[in-house]
């Protein structure tokens, strides 16, 4: 016998690969170019320069018993005091060295922030609609997911209802923003709201909420302010990772940082190293360290997601095509024409225009787009989209 748990989870891949997947082997039937596949959110712009640059340059010039050795469980003790150094520099904040913990991206910190704090009975709130990873995450601790819908006009947390559905289980909120799949960014009024609640809530149950602020996407805003969580709520633990910002998600580099004010901060971190020993991480990738202080603060070009997003709103406002605004992130969360969003995934895999279902989200009626792929393809897809929006009579310039 196996794991039950485990054996369900590795026979039922996520809705997202499951559409990547068949968008492979479509392209190997019928050529790449016929393909338009908005499935995941893999960056399609290249790393800066100065990531090669900088990895070329280690290889060079270091000893490579070191480059390729085991780091501390933490992570190398330059590279977290220069991830320290970078966010009190960009954030006027105070965090040290020694709660930065250096991770295998953000899956890879959230995991490891979850097991560093659930015990039996915990619940954590899940603010839908949301990466579905993160029912997984908080399932696989033993903890019980609570689901608590944003507001849907806006797609920003609704305080209210996260105040009706904290308890006395309650152990942590997950909040994303900029939001996969929304592109919604929580401002900083939002924020303090949610800090206010949760003091409240802290004071009646006599224990700490803590807030994971899962933060993949924190550069890549299109003019919006996106503020640093832990300025505005004392009990945050931030999950980062570079793989969306530096266009580096198969090389598995991120942190968390147990933030400043966090309540029982430094157990916290000594959980969070406990938590990654116990999952078997040992160290982040070091050659991957090593290369982080060099880069911190550059992006992959934003401009460029820009054009993509500007690109993907023409066709689908002149297809009439309602859609969340996007602030940020690299999602437009489209509401399905059909009222079964599977129907309408459906009916675009038969123009080979691919995006996933938003149930699985939490956003049943929408379906999520990745637009970080190439611009060419965005652009290719229209008469695709022309001809869906036709099958379902909207009412854009393109069907007048
Ligand atoms: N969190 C969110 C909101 C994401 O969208 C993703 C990946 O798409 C992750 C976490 C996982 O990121 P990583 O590849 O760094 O583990």
């Amino acid at each position: 016998m196996v794991s039950k748990k485990n054996l369900e989870l590795g026979l039922k891949s996520s809705v997202i690969r499951e559409v990547f997947e068949y968008g492979k082997k479509r392209k190997a039937e019928i050529g790449e170019e016929n393909v338009f596949d908005f499935s995941l959110g893999n960056p399609n712009i290249p790393a800066p320069k100065i990531v090669n640059d900088t990895l070329k340059k280690l290889i060079q010039d270091s000893d490579p018993t070191e480059l390729h050795g085991y780091s501390s469980g933490p992570g190398d003790i330059e590279v977290r005091k220069a991830v320290a150094s970078y966010l009190n520099e960009r954030y006027s904040v105070n965090e040290s060295y020694s709660r930065i913990y250096m991770t295998c991206g953000a899956a890879a910190s959230l995991t490891i922030t979850l097991n560093a704090l659930v015990e039996e009975g915990d619940e954590i709130i899940l603010l839908a609609p949301f990466f579905p990873e993160y029912r997984v995450f908080v399932e696989h601790t033993g903890a019980k997911p609570i689901v608590v819908r944003c507001d849907w006009d806006t797609m920003q947390p609704d305080v209210t209802k996260i105040r009706d559905a904290i308890n006395e289980h309650t152990k942590a909120i997950i909040i994303n923003s900029p939001n996969n799949p929304t592109g919604a960014i929580y401002p900083s009024m939002v924020l303090a709201e949610l800090s206010s609640v949760l003091s409240e809530k802290e004071v009646r149950y006599s224990h700490p909420i803590y807030v994971i602020s899962d933060e993949p996407y924190r550069e890549l805003s299109y003019g919006y302010p996106v503020p640093y969580t832990a300025k505005f709520i004392k009990n945050t633990i931030s999950c980062y990772s570079f793989s969306k910002s530096l266009s580096l998600p198969g090389e598995r580099i991120g942190y968390i940082c147990v933030c400043e004010r966090c309540e029982d901060g430094d157990n916290i971190f000594a959980a969070v190293c406990g938590a990654g020993r116990a999952l078997g991480y040992v160290c982040a990738p070091v050659l991957f360290q090593k290369m982080i202080p060099s880069v911190l603060g550059y992006t992959s070009s934003i401009d460029e997601y820009e054009k993509n997003m500007l690109e993907i709103k023409r066709i689908l406002d002149e297809c009439g095509f309602t859609y969340i605004e996007p602030q940020g992130a690299f999602y437009i969360f489209i509401k399905s024409p059909a009222s079964n969003a599977q129907e309408f995934c459906e009916a675009a895999k038969q123009l080979d225009l691919l995006f996933v279902r938003g149930d699985e989200f939490g956003g049943a009626g929408y379906v999520r787009i990745a637009y970080c792929v190439s611009n060419k393809m965005i652009r290719n897809s229209e008469k695709a989209w022309i001809q869906l929006a036709k099958k379902y009579n909207l009412k854009g310039n393109c069907n007048e």
